[in-house]
C-alpha cells in the first residue's frame, strides 16, 4: 500500500514553490518525520508536514518516492511545526525555507545510519538531584519578583517583563525561575535566549555551574559560533529531551524542545534578536508566540509554558505592553550590594569647549585622575577604523568606494582604505589619485584614531607604580582573529589595561569590575536620526555602558558616566542623568503615539535591489499600484508610501530602494501582505523588471 505525504524542503527564496510537495512512501510516516527526498536531480532533507488521504490533483505516477526517513529521530512536534508555519506566514517567506533553516545544517548531510551513530540514546533524567551549591539569599525584591511570577503561572499566564538595571540581580532571578521549573518536572526544559553569546562567556559559565547537579550535558549552548558538529550535538540533545536547559542566540528560538516550560529572553530590547536576512524574524516576538503555543498544547499539571523577558531598558513595545497590562511587570529597582549606586552622569556641553577638541579638558582631567589612582576607564565611540574618510583639500578628492554610495574608511594599522559595506579594500594611495597632492588627510575620527589621540594626551601620565599608561582598543577590527576578543577581555579583567577604547561591542554584557569611568565621545548623531528607533538604541546603549561602571562596591561611590554633547538639555540626556528609563519611555511613547509609530502602528518595509535605482523604485511602485488595483484585503487600513532610495543607496554596485508600508492594524497589514505576495511575483515577471536582482519584505523592521 502507498502513502502520500506532504513534505517541505528548502527551496530558493523566490521560486514559485511556496508550500509542501507531495511524495509517495511505502510506509506511513507521522507529520514531523525527517525524510530525504529527491528534488530535481539532488536528494535533499525534508520534513513531513502532513499525511494525505490520496495523491490529490497530482497524477499518481508522476509522484516520486521518498528516498528514506531518518527514523532514529522522533518526529518534530506539532508545536514546532506550528511555530514554523506562523513564522513563514508572518514574515512572508516560504515554509520550506523557514523549516530547513531552523534545523542544524549538518542534519542535511547525514544518512540515517550516520545519524544513528551520533544519537546517544537519551536516558530521561529521573533522578531528583538537589542543587548542592550554596545559593545566595535572594534580596527582598528578587523574592517578590519570583513570587509574583509564580502567582501567574496558575492564572492568565501573561508574558512577564523583568525590569531592572544592570547589576540588579536579573540573572539570579532567571536562574531561580529555571531551577524551579526544572525541579517541578523531571522532564521539563528551559530555553534561555541571549543577544550575543560570545560577548558573555561569564553568563554561560554561571548557568552551567548552577545546573551542574543535573548531570553531564544537561545545559547546552546553541548559536552560530559552534562548529557544525557541536551544533548538531546540542540540537539532538534538546530534541531528545536530554538537554534540560538550552542557552542560545536568536536561532535557538526554533530549537526542538519537546517539553519546553520556560522561555527567558535576556536583554529583550537588543536589536540582534531581529534576524536581518532571509526570514527576518524577531526571536523575542517568536518566543512569546511559542510560549503561547506550548501552553495551549499542554493541559497536564506542569503543562504551561511561561516567558520572562528581561532588560534595564526594555523595548518600547514591551514597556507599552506592561502599561496596558498585557504583560506582567516585575521590577528590581535596586542594584545588589550595599553601595553599588548607579554612576553619576556628567554632561559636557561641547558648545563651551575648545573648538574641534575630541576629549574635552574636564573629561581628560577625569581620565587622568583615574589612571593616577590605578582605576580603569572605558571610552566609547561607535565608529571603527582610523577615520571615516580620507580627503584631499587641493582637489576635493575623497575616499569613495567605487562600488557603493559610501566612503571607504581609513584603517591606519594596515594602511588600507576599506569599505564597510562591500568589503572592497585597497592600500592607501601615496598621493591623491585626483591631483597627485601627497598631502591627503583623514577627516573625522574612529576608534583607532581615538586610541592614538588618547595615547598622545596621556603620554605624560603615570600609573601609581610609575609605569606608563596602557591603552587598549576593542572593536570588530581588533577582535577579528578567533580567541582575540577573549584574550583582550581577559587582560582588561586582569587589570592590564588602564583605558579601554571601543565600539558598542564593549558596552554590552561584560562585567568590568574595575571600571569607574565610562565616557561617550560623540553620541549626538542618534538624537536627530531619521530612524525613529535611534533614540531608543542610544538610550539603552548609554544605560548599558553606564552599567559597566561601578559594579564593584569599593569604587561605585566615585563612578561616573560622561557624555559629550552639543545638546546637554536634550530630554534624553535629562532622563539618562536620572537613570530614569520610565521617563524616557514616556517621552518616546508620547511622540510615537502622535506619529502612529510602533507600538501604536505597524509597518513593513518592501526592499528591492536592481542594477539601476530607477528599476528598483519602479518595481516597488508598480507592485503598490497592482495592490491598489486589486483592492487587497486590509487595503483601506494600509498605506504604502512611494519608493525611496535606501540611506546607503548603492552597495557592491547594486542600487537599493525601499517602500514603507504602514497600518494602524497588525491584522490588516498581515492580510494585505499575504495577498500582496503573489502580485509581487507577478510584477517581478514583467519584462521591464528583468534586471531586478531581488526583493524582500521586512515585517516589523528594526531599522528604517
Ligand atoms: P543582572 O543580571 O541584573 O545584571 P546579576 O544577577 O548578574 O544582575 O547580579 C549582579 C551581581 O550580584 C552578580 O555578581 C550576582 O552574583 C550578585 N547577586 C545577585 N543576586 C544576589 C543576591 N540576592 N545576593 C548577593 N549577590 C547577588
Ligand atoms: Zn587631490
Ligand atoms: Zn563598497
Amino acid at each position: 500500500m502507498k502513502h502520500w505525504l506532504q513534505v517541505v524542503v528548502a527551496v530558493p527564496a523566490h521560486s514559485a514553490i511556496a508550500g509542501p510537495l507531495t511524495y509517495k512512501s511505502a510506509t506511513a510516516l507521522p507529520p514531523g518525520t525527517l525524510v530525504r527526498v529527491p528534488f530535481g536531480r539532488r536528494e535533499v532533507l525534508g520534513v513531513v508536514w502532513d499525511a494525505l488521504p490520496g495523491s490529490g490533483d497530482v497524477a499518481e505516477d508522476t509522484l516520486r518516492d521518498i528516498a528514506g526517513a531518518l527514523d532514529g529521530l522522533a518526529p518534530l512536534s506539532a508545536t514546532w511545526r506550528q511555530l514554523v508555519t506562523f513564522t513563514a506566514h508572518y514574515y512572508q517567506r516560504s515554509l520550506g525555507e523557514v523549516a530547513l533553516a531552523a534545523l542544524p545544517p549538518q542534519l542535511r548531510e547525514l544518512s540515517s545510519e550516520q545519524l544513528a551513530r551520533r544519537l546517544k540514546r537519551a536516558t530521561p533524567d529521573t533522578s531528583h538531584a538537589e542543587n548542592t551549591t550554596d545559593l545566595v539569599a535572594l534580596s527582598a525584591q528578587q523574592t517578590c519578583a519570583l513570587a509574583e511570577f509564580d502567582l501567574e503561572s496558575s492564572g492568565q499566564q501573561r508574558p512577564a517583563l523583568l525590569f531592572g538595571a544592570t547589576g540588579s540581580g536579573k540573572t539570579e532571578v532567571y536562574l531561580r525561575a529555571a531551577a524551579s521549573v526544572l525541579a517541578q518536572d523531571p522532564e521539563a526544559q528551559v530555553l534561555v535566549l541571549v543577544p550575543e553569546i560570545n560577548l558573555t562567556p561569564q553568563l554561560q559559565a554561571r548557568f552551567e555551574a548552577r545546573f551542574a547537579h543535573l548531570g553531564k550535558e544537561r545545559v547546552v549552548p546553541l548559536h552560530s559560533g559552534l562548529t557544525p558538529a557541536q551544533r548538531l550535538k546540542s540540537w539532538l540533545a534538546a530534541h531528545s529531551g536530554q538537554a534540560r536547559l538550552v542557552l542560545g542566540t536568536r536561532m535557538a528560538v526554533f530549537a526542538s524542545l519537546p517539553r519546553l516550560r520556560l522561555l527567558v529572553v535576556d536583554e529583550e530590547h537588543d536589536p540582534s534578536y531581529k534576524q536581518q536576512e532571509g526570514a527576518r524574524y524577531s526571536a523575542r516576538d517568536l518566543a512569546i508566540y511559542r510560549a503561547k503555543l506550548e501552553s495551549d498544547k499542554a493541559g497536564q499539571p506542569h503543562g504551561i509554558c511561561r516567558v520572562m523577558l528581561g532588560s534595564a531598558t526594555p523595548s518600547l513595545e514591551s514597556w507599552q505592553a506592561t502599561l496596558t497590562g498585557k504583560y506582567q511587570r516585575l521590577t528590581l529597582s535596586e542594584r545588589i550590594g550595599d553601595d553599588s549606586a548607579l554612576p553619576t552622569v556628567r554632561r559636557v556641553d561641547m558648545n563651551h569647549q575648545p573648538k574641534r577638541c575630541v576629549i574635552a579638558p574636564p573629561l581628560l582631567a577625569a581620565i587622568t585622575e583615574r589612571v593616577a589612582r590605578g582605576e580603569q576607564s572605558l571610552i566609547f565611540l561607535n565608529r571603527r577604523g582610523y577615520a571615516p574618510v580620507l580627503a584631499c583639500h587641493e582637489c576635493d578628492w575623497k575616499s569613495d568606494c567605487p562600488h557603493c554610495s559610501a566612503y571607504r574608511v581609513f584603517h591606519k594599522s594596515d594602511r588600507t582604505l576599506r569599505c564597510h559595506h562591500c568589503g572592497f579594500t585597497e592600500r592607501v594611495p601615496r598621493a591623491c589619485p585626483g591631483c597627485g597632492n601627497i598631502d591627503i588627510a583623514p577627516l573625522g575620527r574612529g576608534t583607532e584614531r581615538l586610541e592614538e589621540h588618547l595615547a598622545e594626551l596621556l603620554a605624560g601620565v603615570t600609573r601609581p607604580c610609575g609605569g606608563a599608561v596602557r591603552i587598549s582598543r576593542i572593536d570588530a577590527d581588533s577582535t577579528r582573529l578567533k580567541g582575540s576578543l577573549e584574550a583582550q577581555l581577559a587582560s582588561v579583567h586582569a587589570g592590564e589595561v588602564d583605558v579601554l577604547v571601543g565600539t558598542q561591542m564593549i558596552a554590552k554584557g561584560h562585567d568590568f569590575r574595575h571600571i569607574t569611568l565610562v565616557a561617550a565621545i560623540n553620541p549626538d548623531g542618534a538624537l536627530f536620526s531619521s530612524d525613529f528607533r535611534a533614540p531608543e538604541r542610544l538610550f539603552s546603549l548609554l544605560m548599558q555602558a553606564g552599567g559597566r561602571a561601578g559594579r564593584d562596591a569599593r569604587h561605585s561611590q566615585a563612578s561616573e558616566m560622561w557624555v559629550q554633547t552639543f545638546h546637554p538639555e536634550h530630554p534624553l540626556f535629562e532622563a539618562l542623568k536620572r537613570h530614569d528609563y520610565p521617563d524616557f519611555a514616556d517621552q518616546q511613547l508620547a511622540e510615537r503615539e502622535m506619529a502612529g509609530l510602533s507600538p501604536f502602528g505597524f509597518s513593513a518595509l518592501m526592499r528591492a535591489e536592481a542594477k539601476t535605482q530607477e528599476v528598483a523604485q519602479s518595481f516597488l511602485n508598480a507592485a503598490a499600484q497592482a495592490a491598489q488595483a486589486h483592492a487587497l484585503p486590509g487595503h483601506t487600513h494600509v498605506t504604502p508610501y512611494p519608493a525611496v532610495p535606501m540611506t546607503i543607496q548603492r552597495v557592491a554596485n547594486v542600487e537599493r530602494a525601499q517602500m514603507l508600508v504602514e497600518s494602524p492594524s497588525r491584522k490588516a497589514l498581515q492580510a494585505f501582505l499575504a495577498a500582496w505576495q503573489p502580485l509581487l511575483f507577478e510584477t517581478r515577471r514583467q519584462p521591464e523588471f528583468k534586471t531586478l536582482v531581488r526583493w524582500a519584505i521586512d515585517v516589523d523592521p528594526m531599522v528604517i
